[in-house]
């Protein structure tokens, strides 16, 4: 009765444990959602679009105003040139853009390369469109291996995914690395699909790169970004594709029969995201840094193994060594019995390295964090 593409794929593990954490009363460190407010002039925005009347559709590939926004903060942040007529999608959050993305460029047994460990998503979006996923697994220390790396591309290859900073690990890739994919892109015909949700949250002065910057990569790439994790509305769902204008044009086919458009007054507030000060950057990164830095402390105390993360809001830990369950087990032990809860780790591997991990998130309010951190004492190992 039910469609093969959805046997394929389970429901969201995060938005899962997030519903087992509101069960169990715990403090909901699974899903990567701020619990404080975004900011006032933003939602001063959004009342003011919808009291000026932005409620009916805008332009189905996304308001003109939006997409000339996009179209500058590409070329100025990211390095990218888009025309905002034909080169800007704007999307119900980056998610769609994703899968509009690859339903618009997969034929049935193409193959898509990603990295591994990976944002949940990716392998529905595959499923749903038909990819065959290969994974290539990062190294321990997060490093690529050229050998794997090259292995995975054939001649069925038609795309390969790109998330950096990377949910959950926090790698930031390197322009040497881009360099590396890129010239296997360009080698076997490949589009770059990337997922930049993350761009503005990097630690330790690292810069990010967009593989679309780079040269040969501008026309076979699909640069997706969005609005949710820089302006803390992750509940607004605008997100947006730049994409060369062929590409862009089958992609909006796809968005247009999809959704039709994103939410027309959040695009109007949209824009004025898109023009807040520099300052405004500065002091996101330095709020999330001392964030990661109380959830860092708080997991070593609690004697989990990990690494500070370079970039996005996100930490992948090791299970203790004296835990006796897996990643399933002890995420459901972690929520019910000590009151915190995170995302195993099975869900961003399809090795079994995630069986001993655990994802958990600081894109909350400081006593949030301080809470977890005072139930994960009680913890005894
Ligand atoms: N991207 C967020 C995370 O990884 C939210 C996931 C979701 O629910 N879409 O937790």
């Amino acid at each position: 009765m039910l469609s093969r593409r959805v046997e394929h794929f389970v429901e969201s593990v995060i938005r899962d444990m997030t519903r087992l954490s509101l069960k169990h009363d715990a403090v909901n460190l699974a899903q990567g959602f701020p619990d404080f407010p975004a900011p006032d002039e933003l939602k001063r925005a959004a009342a003011s679009a919808i009291m000026e009347d932005y409620n009916q559709y805008s332009i189905t590939w996304g308001a003109k105003d939006l997409r000339e926004e996009i179209s500058r903060k590409a070329r100025e942040y990211n390095g990218i040139e888009a025309d905002p007529e034909s080169e800007v999608t704007v999307t119900c959050g980056s998610t769609e853009a994703m899968m509009a993305s690859m339903l618009a460029l997969i034929n049935e047994g193409d193959e898509a390369v990603i990295f591994e460990p990976f944002y949940e998503n990716y392998g529905p979006d595959a499923a749903v469109s038909g990819a065959v996923p290969r994974f290539v697994p990062l190294g321990e220390d997060n490093s690529i291996d050229e050998e794997a790396l090259t292995a995975a591309f054939n001649k069925k290859t038609r795309v390969l995914i790109l998330n950096t900073p990377n949910n959950p690990c926090g790698k930031v890739f390197t322009r040497d690395e881009m360099k590396l994919i890129s010239d296997l892109c360009v080698d076997f015909d490949v589009v770059a699909v990337t997922d930049e949700i993350y761009e503005h949250i990097i630690y330790d002065k690292k810069r990010h790169v967009s593989i679309g910057s780079l040269d040969n990569m501008r026309d076979r790439t699909i640069t997706i970004s969005g609005f949710s994790k820089t302006y803390s509305v992750t509940g607004w769902r605008i997100g947006y594709a730049l994409a060369e204008k062929n590409l862009t044009s089958a992609i909006r086919k796809v968005h247009d029969f999809l959704t039709v458009g994103a939410p027309a007054p959040l695009q109007h507030a949209c824009v004025t995201a898109l023009r807040f000060p520099g300052s405004y950057y500065t002091e996101l990164v330095k709020m999330y840094d001392g964030k990661r830095k109380l959830l860092y402390d708080a997991l070593i105390k609690a004697g989990f193994k990990c690494k500070m993360p370079e970039g996005a809001y996100y930490i992948l830990a090791d299970i203790p060594q004296g835990v006796k369950m897996d990643d399933m087990a002890f995420a459901k032990y972690l929520v019910r019995e000590i009151g915190v809860a995170a995302v195993p780790g099975s869900s961003f591997y399809r090795s079994e390295a995630g069986k001993h991990k655990l994802r958990f998130t600081f894109s909350k309010k400081d006593e949030t964090l301080q809470e977890a951190a005072i139930r994960l004492e009680k913890l005894e190992i």
